[in-house]
C-alpha cells in the first residue's frame, strides 16, 4: 500500500522501499539540522564524506538514524527525486512534510516532476489537516491549496501556524503565519493546522 506522505510523521526502516537505497547521496547531511550535533541547516556536518557517507555511521546521533527521506520511503517517486540529483529532500515534521532545498538550486521545487507532486501533497494535506513546507535553510515558504507565502526566516524554537481564515467577502483563505512558542493563544497547541482564531496583526 503506498504510504501516505502528508499524514506520516516520520519514516521507518520498514518502510524502505526494496532496492532503494542512500547510494553515493550525502545531502541531508548538509540541508538538515542536527540538534545532537549543533548542526545548523545548510551546513555539512564534519562527519560527512560527501558523496560518500557518515564516517561515523555506527555512532551517529539519534536523528540520523531515525531519518529516512520520502526518497527512500515513497515507491512512486522515481529516479529523478534522487536527493543528490535533484537537490531536495524530503523530510518529515511532527504534522507536516518538509522540502528541504539545497541553496545550489533553490528553485529546483518549482520544476518537474517535483512541483506538481508537491501542489498535490499540498491539496492532500488541506483535507488531512496536515501541510507542507519548503526548507531553504531558516527561509520558510507555506504553499497553500490557494497559493503560497514568504514567511521569511523562522527560528526553530518558533511556531509556524497554518488555518483557513474568511476573508472580507466572506470566502475561506488559507494563509500561514509564524508566532511565538509561548503565545499563550497557541498554549497545547499540537502543531496541526490552527483552528480559526482571530489573531490580531496575523494578515
Ligand atoms: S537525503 Fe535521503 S537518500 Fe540522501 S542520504 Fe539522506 S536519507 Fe539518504
Ligand atoms: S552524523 Fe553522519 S549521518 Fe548524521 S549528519 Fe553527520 S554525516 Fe550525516
Amino acid at each position: 500500500m503506498e504510504a501516505d506522505p502528508v499524514n506520516a510523521t516520520t519514516a521507518k526502516a520498514t518502510a524502505v522501499v526494496p532496492g532503494r537505497s542512500c547510494g553515493t547521496c550525502t545531502l541531508c547531511c548538509k540541508l538538515m539540522r542536527i540538534p545532537e550535533l549543533d548542526k545548523p541547516r545548510l551546513k555539512w556536518c564534519a562527519n560527512c564524506e560527501v558523496g560518500e557517507g557518515c564516517r561515523i555511521y555506527p555512532d551517529r546521533p539519534g536523528s540520523c538514524r531515525a531519518f529516512y527521506c520520502g526518497y527512500l520511503v515513497f515507491p512512486y517517486l522515481d529516479e529523478r527525486w534522487f536527493p543528490a540529483k535533484a537537490r531536495i529532500v524530503i523530510g518529515f515534521e511532527a504534522t507536516r512534510l518538509a522540502i528541504h532545498v539545497d541553496p545550489a538550486r533553490p528553485a529546483a521545487w518549482r520544476q518537474e516532476p517535483f512541483y506538481s507532486q508537491i501542489r498535490s501533497w499540498v491539496q492532500q494535506g488541506a483535507h488531512s489537516r496536515r501541510h507542507v513546507l519548503v526548507w531553504q535553510g531558516n527561509e520558510v515558504i507555506a504553499p497553500l491549496p490557494d497559493g503560497e507565502q514568504n514567511l521569511g526566516a523562522v527560528r526553530d524554537d518558533q511556531l509556524i501556524i497554518t488555518r483557513e481564515k474568511p476573508g472580507p467577502d466572506g470566502r475561506k483563505r488559507w494563509e500561514a503565519f509564524v508566532a511565538e512558542r509561548d503565545d499563550p493563544r497557541f498554549a497545547g497547541w499540537d502543531g496541526r493546522p490552527a483552528p480559526l482564531l482571530d489573531v490580531p496583526g496575523s494578515g
